[in-house]
């Protein structure tokens, strides 16, 4: 398949985009390096040596012969190319990771909100343009979060995107509807994952596009069997208050002898998947298309849940790290639950990495090998969720901590 990677020099994007090159499928990598520009704007860096995309790309056809395309485009801002670029490739199929992707940084100020929004819906928005003019028939994949939700407990799991309902109509009779399981976005990061849901509700309707939306869990661990092959192959790995995910950031501070930091109680349940299992679903997903007309398919893309305390003491059992509880800056309940069907992809074949596997050593020796590349004081959240935490956490800390 000729295969488009949007965001394809990311966390996720790079990874997939080396694993669907190596089942033979004819892969371009689109990205305008957005991310790597927000490193060096924040002053931060990958725990990993990442090299250039360039590098990266020339070592992979070095090592297996095969040709991995670039188009550095921003398909927020750049559309008459982005539609060039569809026109003339006509995709079998494109995988669309290119979005600005922590929810701390989409809270960080009003510059970033803009940025967010703008990044996000307008580039979903010119995709799908670009593929309705240009390639109806491509199947797009999207990567979106399972963040959407919320996370307040409902008492059943959350089911792949839609919810039946229950309605009495206007002459007292039943009736019932299929609708979108209804989304509750706590970041302005999360909530253009729920706006994307009603661009691609909408395309799929009127234009009858072929969409999977892959609701993730929190991505954890740095390498494939593919980005292991090489050093220049090694993907990134954030740390920091902004763009570590919760488990990669507790795995370099018990590298480096620092507590866990675990906001708040701890209480809050979170879903999780490693990096391995995320290339292995994107692959799935790209096989297993929607017919044109059909809704769109919604997949969760988890392994398991687990809450934040118990995710430290996980670390903490196997390195001997202590637990540090500081304040939330997030403006979230303290505690819940969380349940998630995930009964797509088992189906499909997923055998699900979990996090008491052996892989959970290998990042901790991971991070330990880069640990001389850790900067200790981008470690902390710096955005705080509204005004109040703000307050409460940065102008206010004793007060906050007591
Ligand atoms: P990332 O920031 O590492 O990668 C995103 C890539 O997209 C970057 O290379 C960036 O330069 C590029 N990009 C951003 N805006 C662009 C634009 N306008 N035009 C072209 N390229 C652009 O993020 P990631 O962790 O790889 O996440 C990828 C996707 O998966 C995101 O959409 C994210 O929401 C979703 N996701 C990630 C996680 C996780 O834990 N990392 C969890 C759930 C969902």
């Amino acid at each position: 398949m000729r295969i488009f990677v949007f965001g394809g020099d990311g966390f996720c994007g790079w990874p997939t985009a080396l694993h669907l090159s190596k089942s033979g499928h004819d892969v371009t990598i689109v990205d305008n390096l957005s991310r790597r520009e927000i490193d060096a704007k924040l002053g931060l860096q990958s725990l990993t040596p990442i090299t250039e995309l360039q590098e990266r790309i020339a070592a992979w056809r070095e090592l297996t012969g095969r040709i991995i395309h670039f188009e550095h485009l921003d398909i927020a801002r750049e559309a008459p190319r982005l539609d060039t670029l569809v026109a003339n490739g006509k995709p079998d199929a494109v995988v669309h990771f290119a979005e600005q992707r922590a929810a701390p940084y989409s809270m960080r100020g009003p510059d970033e909100k803009r940025y967010t929004v703008d990044n996000n819906i307008s580039g979903t928005h010119n995709l799908l343009v670009a593929l309705t003019q240009h390639s109806p028939d491509t199947h797009l994949v999207h990567l979106g979060t399972m963040g959407v939700y919320g996370y307040s407990g409902n008492g059943f799991s959350i089911p792949e995107g839609y919810l039946d309902v229950a309605v009495t109509d206007d002459h007292g009779q039943p009736q019932s509807r299929e609708i979108l399981f209804p989304t509750k976005p706590g970041s302005v990061y999360h909530m253009t994952k729920s706006l994307d849901q009603l661009l691609f509700q909408f395309y799929a309707q009127n234009d009858a596009l072929k969409i999977t939306d892959l609701h993730q869990g929190i991505v954890w661990g740095t390498q494939t069997k593919e980005t292991k092959l090489d050093p220049r192959l090694i993907n990134r790995f954030d740390y920091d208050g902004e763009y570590g995910t919760v488990l990669n950031r507790f795995l370099v501070e018990a590298a480096i002898g620092h507590p866990l930091t675990v906001h708040g109680t701890g209480g809050q349940t979170r879903a999780f998947i490693h990096i391995r299992d995320t290339v292995r679903c994107i692959e799935l997903a790209v096989g297993s298309p929607p017919q044109r007309g059909e809704k769109v398919k919604i997949l969760n893309q988890v392994a398991e849940t687990l809450t934040i305390i118990d995710l430290a003491r996980l670390v903490s059992d196997r390195t001997g790290a202590e637990i540090a509880h500081v304040p939330n800056p997030r403006a979230e309940a303290a505690e819940n639950e969380l349940v998630v069907s995930n009964e797509t992809f088992l189906a499909l074949g997923l055998d699900p990495t979990l996090l008491d596997s052996a892989l959970l050593e290998g990042t901790i020796a991971l991070s330990k090998r880069h640990s001389d590349r850790v900067d200790l004081s981008m470690i902390p959240a710096r955005s705080a969720w509204n005004r109040e935490r703000q307050k409460q956490i940065f102008e206010n800390p004793q007060a906050a901590a007591a």
